[in-house]
């Protein structure tokens, strides 16, 4: 039995610069199906990082099984797939936040005729192996009408075996956050939850890859045995995927006091992602002496009202502590900020400009408020690209692309940027840095044209 995997996960056509990393799921997607179906083999094309004679490895391979996770531009490729492989016509199976959030889309204007609903990892094998409309976990289409059998979720984050990372391991991965190391990188990922019980008015519970809210962790154990999993394929730099890394602070602090007894944090930097209000003085110093180098924060605003109205459950003051905490313990900061968000005023957006100074992260991320079908603010038409904005009022809408413009430009091109900089860009971090400046300078090519 042959699987093939495309990963079309991402429009890689939009001017923000944007990490390209593996989907994990399709790691333990794939140990699941070769430990469960005897003689199997499994291929990942991922077409974000290579979309060359793409109908030609596909027919080279010939699989039995496509289990394809697209993007919202993906359905031409999947029909000029159908078209030019007839045979696979009946053989391709979506899977992913896309086809799950606009199921309609796929079946309606693709020959395919199944999508997994929920995790993929929990469905796969029964796919594979049983007659497949008769089982929960799946979207199919019938007298066109779109069918849900309800989802199928993780039980037991634990449960699933280690990802298969030779599937990842020779391919390109774009990791544009910078890594306290005077070492080349070879970075690698790893997710150790799922799911992020938080109501933050703009997020997508689909859109993100925790495809619920209710978190779901992996032991810490689980992930020891995978960071050494990653250690003995040349990683040194590792990436924590998850939402909300530090929901569970007990279960890091296992992690991080394993990291430190295996010496595993003499061969290995990384980054994760975490929630302001998790920042925690004593927790920071653990993971540092862990091998912590770089936080993404979702900042998103310096104003307590549209913090309020975002429902962050966050104040400026909260912003600025962590800030303090992080700076002390020397770890680098990526902030993420939001513009456009419902009674946002000009003021707002003074107090957003004036915490970004105060904050100097290494690397600022700025998106326009984003509406998907499934946030708490809705939106009926999530087709857009996450960086567009959608506006009614074309007047703001100006005048927001203008400020978006500005802290971008002000911020890189400023001395006092480079003075913060530039003791980081010596070279003990010139390997990092050539990533970080390549989303720095992608960034100000993409303000600089508009
Ligand atoms: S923005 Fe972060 S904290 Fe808020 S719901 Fe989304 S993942 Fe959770």
């Amino acid at each position: 039995m042959k699987i093939l995997f495309i990963d079309d996960s991402q429009n890689t056509d939009i001017k923000h610069p944007q990490h390209i990393m593996p989907s994990m799921e399709i790691g333990y997607a794939s140990t699941i199906i070769k430990n469960k179906i005897i003689g199997s083999k499994v291929k990942l094309l991922d077409l974000r990082l290579d979309n060359k004679n793409t109908i030609n490895k596909i027919s080279k391979y010939n699989p039995d099984f496509i289990f394809y996770k697209p993007n919202l531009k993906s359905i031409n490729k999947i029909n000029l797939i159908t078209k030019k492989l007839v045979n696979l016509k009946n053989k391709i199976i979506c899977f992913g936040p896309f086809p799950i959030l606009y199921p309609d889309k796929i079946l309606k204007n693709t020959s395919v005729k199944l999508i997994i609903d929920g995790d993929i990892e929990q469905n796969i094998v029964n796919i594979i192996n049983y007659d497949k409309l008769n089982q929960k976990g799946i979207i199919y289409i019938k007298n066109n009408k779109i069918i849900r059998t309800g989802k199928k979720l993780i039980t037991n984050y634990d449960k699933f075996p280690l990802p298969d990372y030779k599937l990842f391991i020779k391919k390109q991965y774009q990791f544009l956050y910078p890594l306290q190391t005077f070492k080349h990188i070879n970075i690698g990922f790893l997710e150790t939850s799922r799911g992020c019980p938080y109501n933050c008015k703009f997020c997508s519970i689909f859109e993100r890859s925790s495809l619920n809210k209710k978190y779901k962790p992996r032991s810490h154990t689980k992930i020891i045995d995978e960071i050494e999993m990653l250690v003995k394929f040349g990683i040194n730099g590792i990436y924590f995927k998850d939402d909300n890394f530090l929901f569970d602070k007990v279960r890091i602090g296992n992690l991080c006091n394993e990291i430190i007894k295996r010496k595993l944090n003499k061969k290995i930097t990384w980054a994760c992602q975490a929630r302001i209000d998790d920042i925690d003085d004593k927790l920071i110093k653990l993971m540092k002496k862990a091998g912590l180098s770089t936080i993404s924060l979702g900042v998103e605003s310096g104003s307590n009202k549209i913090l309020k109205e975002l429902g962050k459950d966050i104040t400026s003051n909260d912003i600025l502590k962590a800030n303090s905490i992080l700076r002390h313990n020397k770890i680098w900061i990526v902030g993420y900020f939001i513009l456009g968000a419902p009674n946002e005023t000009k003021e707002d957006i003074n107090l957003t400009k004036k915490i970004i100074k105060q904050i100097k992260p290494e690397i600022l991320q700025l998106h326009f408020l984003k509406k998907y079908k499934d946030s708490i603010y809705k939106s009926d038409d999530s087709l857009k690209d996450t960086y567009t904005l959608e506006l009614k009022n074309k007047k703001y809408q100006k005048y927001l692309e203008n400020e978006y413009i500005e802290i971008y430009k002000k911020y890189y091109l400023n001395l006092k940027y480079l003075v913060h900089i530039a003791p980081k860009i010596s070279p003990y971090y010139f390997f990092q840095f050539k990533n970080s400046a390549k989303l720095v300078l992608k960034t100000l090519k993409m303000v600089i044209k508009k």
